[in-house]
């Protein structure tokens, strides 16, 4: 079989070429100045908790043994940076396998009315500081992978529940509609300006406030990729609506199985 490239003979072909070939290699370059961002990035986010767990430890050495107070301090601060690094290395590793088509789907026949009311009642068990409500949740079989559907609803109920202030309400519906299931995670909480409500999706992107960042809230900046990644995957719309200081509304659109 002949693998040579066929040269073109007539110029507008050799032109058409060209435009194809640097159209390609723009593509790659992309994708490689992607990974470049991701790996420098991710090393980014593990300097802060490696730092305070050696900075911990140091104090430790020193003080541990003479004083309890510094003790008790010291190794609930390593456990719960340690925790951090353990939440950010895994969702590392989903991006990582999703980015190389190695993040495995088991799609089945799911009702997800069901998966969702298991989800909110975990989810008010936990909850302390906010009123967590299921206000409708229509029947309707989807074909999901279950593990999947379950995590990417967990990450917009516990994103509203980080950026809910206490006392604030987070409300869940899912109504069908045609071919549809349409759910909304809804909160009462800080809210997302305009200028960065598409760039909440991008990975490691977080909205600086004074408000998060007094409150100590932890983030990675992860957990939107990870759920659009999800969504995509089966078909899902999501889009997002909020008002600064009022809340957040992520509404999705999931496709509903046939017969
Ligand atoms: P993180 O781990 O930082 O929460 P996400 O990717 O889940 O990462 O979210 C990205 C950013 O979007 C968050 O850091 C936060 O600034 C903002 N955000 C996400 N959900 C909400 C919400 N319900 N209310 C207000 N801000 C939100």
């Amino acid at each position: 079989m002949d693998r040579r490239i066929k040269v073109p003979e007539a110029r507008d072909e050799l032109t058409e070429l060209t435009v194809t070939f640097n159209h390609m290699l723009d593509r790659l370059q992309d994708g490689i100045n992607q990974q470049q961002r991701f790996v420098s990035d991710a090393s980014h986010e593990l300097r802060t908790p490696v730092t305070v767990i050696l900075g911990y430890s140091d104090l430790l050495a020193r003080w541990g043994q003479s004083d309890a107070e510094v003790l008790k301090e010291g190794i609930s601060s390593i456990r719960s940076e340690a925790e951090n690094m353990q939440q950010l290395i895994e969702k590392l590793l989903f991006l990582a396998r999703a980015d190389q088509k190695r993040q495995v789907l088991h799609k089945e026949a799911l009702e997800l009315s069901e998966l969702l009311a298991d989800v909110m009642k975990k989810m008010k068990l936990v909850t302390k500081r906010h009123t967590v409500e299921l206000l409708r949740n229509d029947p309707g079989t989807v074909c999901a992978d279950p593990v999947m559907m379950r995590q990417m609803m967990r990450i917009f109920l516990e994103n509203s529940t980080k950026y809910t202030p206490a006392g604030g309400r987070i409300t869940v519906e899912s109504v069908r509609r045609g071919g549809w299931l349409c759910v909304t995670f809804a909160d009462t909480g800080i809210g997302i300006a305009p200028k960065d409500q598409k760039k909440v999706f991008e990975r490691f992107y977080r909205v600086d406030t004074s408000r998060t960042k007094a409150e100590g809230v932890s983030g990675t900046g992860l957990g939107l990729s990870i759920a659009s990644w999800i969504a995509e995957q089966h078909g899902i719309e999501i889009s997002l609506e909020s008002n600064l200081g009022e809340g957040t509304q992520i509404h999705l659109r999931i496709p509903l199985m046939c017969g």
